[in-house]
């Protein structure tokens, strides 16, 4: 499954997710946009649902 959320700033072409730069004009994509943000994001929404179930047991 390709997930592509994100136009290229650039060149308007819609990105892969998993990349950091447009796959057409090879512009580097916004550092929020990056994989390893997304994984980041990932962990602190998981660790938030935790510390919630936590909270609630
Ligand atoms: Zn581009």
């Amino acid at each position: 499954m390709t997930v592509r959320l994100f136009r290229c700033d650039e060149c308007g072409h819609r990105m892969r997710l998993g990349r950091n730069y447009c796959g057409r004009c090879f512009a580097a994509k916004p550092v929020a946009q990056r994989p390893a943000m997304m994984s980041l994001f990932a962990i602190v929404v998981a660790a938030l649902a935790a510390l919630a179930v936590v909270r609630f047991v």
